[in-house]
């Protein structure tokens, strides 16, 4: 079902972990005035301030491993549901089960809208693993990378001048850990939405201006 007249469009960012999704999808949305669902973000947030979704979430998140369907199933759609169904929005990190997948299509079914476009970002997995060793993120959710994108003043936020931090997250092992869980989890939602006809590949290893500029495209 495509979406209603009037209703916004729903992109969702598929990718491994590392591969650039949180930076292009920011920027995605700041340029298109769209609203931006990141659910590592809001796991992130809740896990900060000790809420008792923080608790559950903090033994997977740092293990590496995926938050449990049910959790992830009922954050979101408590998202979705104060999002204005006329307001286009980008979905970065989510769906990454096809358990998800399922549950995103009967949320939005029953707004009248449904995925219009999966943007798929690839990179080999040794450039992830360097692009995600030298991540930094600021608490206000900006993400810089030492090798690529550093800020000004080494060690801190551009924006609001707060120190940055290295995700534990972040460390090899656990980046190895992320990347096997997203081939097993993640990745039979690339054939599911191929066959839908809604999935646009588009190439993760450019400079960060390049991959906008393919993703930007692959979105409308
Ligand atoms: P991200 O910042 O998107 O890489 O997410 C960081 C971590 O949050 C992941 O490694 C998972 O532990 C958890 N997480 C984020 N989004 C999801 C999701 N859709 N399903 C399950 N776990 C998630």
């Amino acid at each position: 079902m495509r979406n209603s007249v009037g209703a916004g469009r729903v992109v969702v960012l598929l990718g491994p972990p590392g591969v650039g999704k949180g930076t292009q999808g920011v920027r995605l949305a700041r340029e298109g005035d769209w609203d931006h669902l990141s659910t590592g973000d809001l796991l992130r947030t809740a896990l900060e301030r000790g809420t008792a979704l923080g608790k559950e979430a903090r033994s997977y998140m740092e293990a590496g491993e995926l938050v449990p369907d049910g959790v992830i199933v009922g954050l979101v759609g408590e998202t979705l549901a104060t999002s204005a169904p006329g307001r286009s929005v980008v979905l970065d990190g989510f769906p990454r089960t096809v358990a998800q997948a399922e549950a995103l299509d009967d949320t939005l079914a029953k707004a009248g809208r449904a995925v219009d476009r999966v943007c798929l970002l690839e990179a080999p997995e040794e450039v992830i693993v360097k692009r995600i060793s030298g991540r930094r993120s600021s608490p206000g959710g900006r993400v810089y990378n030492v090798h690529f994108d550093p800020p000004v003043r080494e060690g801190f936020c551009d924006d609001t001048g707060e120190p940055l931090i290295h995700r534990a997250d972040d460390r090899p092992e656990t980046v190895r850990k992320r990347l096997a869980v997203y081939r097993r989890d993640t990745v039979p939602l690339v054939g599911l939405y191929e066959e839908r006809g809604v999935l646009r590949r588009v190439n993760g290893q450019g400079g960060i201006h390049d991959v906008y500029a393919a993703l930007r495209t692959a979105a409308a």
